[in-house]
Parts: C-alpha cells; sequence; structure tokens
C-alpha cells in the first residue's frame, strides 16, 4: 500500500448485478486512468433502509494523486453512466461508488466526508476495504479498522462469494449481458478497446415469448446497435430485466477505419 491509496466501495442492486460490476471496474480503470486497479472479492449483503434486492459489495483500490472532490466526480459520472436514479435515500441503485478510504488524505465538507461517514459501521464497506488494504488506519486518528471491523457484530455475517466476480453464477439478467459480451467479441480486438462511448438499448418483449427466442432477439439487437455506432464492444450492463422491458447499456470504442477489416 501507498501513501496516495484511494479505496472505492461499490455496491449494486438492480439488473444484471455482476455484469454492472464488471462495467463498474472497466469505467473505474478507464476514468481514473488506471491500468492496474486492484479488486476485492465480492459479497452477496442485506439491504439496509427500505425494503429492496439484496446487494453485491466489492470495492477497488488505486493510487490517486487528485482531490477527493475530483474523485467524487468522477465517481458521480460512473454512476450515472451505469444508469444510476437517485429516488429515494438508500433505495435500490444500479451502481452506488462511494469513496470510502483514502490512506492519507482525509474530508469533512459540505457533501463530502472521507472516510466514508458509515465506515466504521458498515461490514459490507469494511470487508472489501480490508481484503485490499488489511492494515488501513483512519488518517484522521491512526485508528485501524481491522479492530473497529472486529468490534462490529457478527450476527448475520454478509455472504462471500468468490474472488473474480466474472466466474460466478448468474441470474437472467447477467446471462444476457454475458451473451452481448460473447458476440460483440466477434468484431475485431473488443478485449483492448476502452470503455469510453456507450449505447442504451432498451427491448420491449412480448408476451409468452420463450427465453431462447428472448436470446436470439437480443443478440440480434445487440449485433445491429453496435453496427450501427460502428463500436467495438468492451462491456455490456444490464440495468433492468423483466418479462415485459430489458435495459442495457453497451460499452466500448469507436471502430477505426484502419483496423477495420469488413
Ligand atoms: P449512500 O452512498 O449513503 O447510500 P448516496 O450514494 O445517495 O448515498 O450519496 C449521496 C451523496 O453522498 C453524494 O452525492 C455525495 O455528495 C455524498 N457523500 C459524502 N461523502 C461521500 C463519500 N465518501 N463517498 C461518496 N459520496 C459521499
Ligand atoms: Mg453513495
Amino acid at each position: 500500500m501507498s501513501g496516495s491509496t484511494l479505496v472505492i466501495g461499490a455496491g449494486t442492486n438492480l439488473g444484471g448485478r455482476r455484469s454492472i460490476l464488471r462495467a463498474a471496474r472497466d469505467l473505474v480503470a478507464h476514468r481514473f486512468g488506471v491500468a492496474d486497479l486492484r479488486v476485492a472479492p465480492v459479497w452477496e449483503t442485506a439491504p439496509m433502509g427500505p425494503p429492496q434486492p439484496d446487494y453485491l459489495n466489492t470495492a477497488f483500490a488505486l493510487d490517486f494523486d487528485g482531490s477527493l472532490a475530483a474523485a467524487l466526480d468522477l465517481c458521480l459520472d460512473i454512476e450515472r453512466a451505469l444508469g444510476r436514479e437517485r429516488r429515494e435515500r438508500w433505495g435500490a441503485r444500479t451502481l452506488d461508488l462511494d469513496l470510502l478510504w483514502h490512506a492519507s488524505l482525509s474530508c469533512d465538507g459540505a457533501g463530502l466526508t472521507v472516510p466514508h461517514q458509515g465506515l466504521r459501521e458498515r461490514t459490507f464497506a469494511l470487508d472489501p476495504l480490508l481484503a485490499l488494504v488489511p492494515d488501513a488506519v483512519d488518517p484522521r486518528d491512526g485508528t485501524s479498522l481491522a479492530a473497529v471491523r472486529s468490534a462490529l457484530p457478527v450476527a448475520g455475517p454478509p455472504t462471500l462469494l468468490g474472488e473474480g466476480f466474472e466466474a460466478l453464477p448468474g441470474d437472467r439478467a447477467d446471462a444476457l449481458a454475458a451473451a452481448a459480451e460473447q458476440v460483440g467479441a466477434v468484431n475485431e480486438g473488443s478485449r483492448t478497446a476502452a470503455p469510453s462511448t456507450s449505447v442504451k438499448l432498451e427491448l420491449s418483449w412480448a408476451d409468452g415469448l420463450r427465453d431462447d427466442e428472448r436470446l436470439r432477439a437480443w443478440v440480434a439487437s445487440v449485433t445491429e446497435a453496435l453496427d450501427a455506432r460502428r463500436l467495438v464492444l468492451r462491456r455490456a450492463a444490464v440495468i433492468e430485466d423483466s418479462e415485459r422491458l430489458t435495459r442495457a447499456l453497451l460499452f466500448g470504442e469507436a471502430r477505426s477505419p484502419v483496423t477495420r477489416r469488413r
């Protein structure tokens, strides 16, 4: 760990949660300009606040020398890019990015508190943070965050789902996102593309559609959208999926005429 380590907490409880975390990881790396983002394991946790689905929580660590206010602006931009709509406090969201902790910076101002105000009470934030920086201390008073975590009650510990969220078993929304990435990868060089451009995709479903029909229609729409925008796909995040409607964001980079083969 260096004196400029920043840890960002990520949580999601809508849509294809794994697809959203994958896209969030890529967008954080891209927008913060870091090649070596470190990613914590993923925990599935019960929600705080009004009744809503369970969360997936993880955290990202990076070296960051800018201001905390600039980091917050980047995080809010990424939340919006992944379809976040602010409705009620602590309500369900496609993506929540919080500045959890910085190794040497702290801030207590209007609209920004770092370490995060709830950090010392929230196991779903402390666990991913400590997975990345086991010896983290509060820069304001030197308190060990591992000691803070140990003092918290362990009633109903979160479920640890595993390292590397690529391989987690998914639901239909995640499967649709994975299928989009698969078909996008048929286009050239998708793994090296930066997630700099996004396309919204919204499909309304007819009644009684079978899953295989839905998948075919989905893949055709993805291909069409990528071709129309001449986009190399990097990530697909499904932000809403119901029997009637699926909404997704396709992230990628414009194909350059030089590398285009067709
Ligand atoms: P929460 O994360 O508590 O569920 P929100 O994501 O809706 O709530 O946060 C709303 C506001 O909290 C942000 O717009 C930001 O101004 C403020 N905020 C204060 N401290 C932080 C922090 N450390 N990280 C992220 N947001 C913060
Ligand atoms: Mg937040």
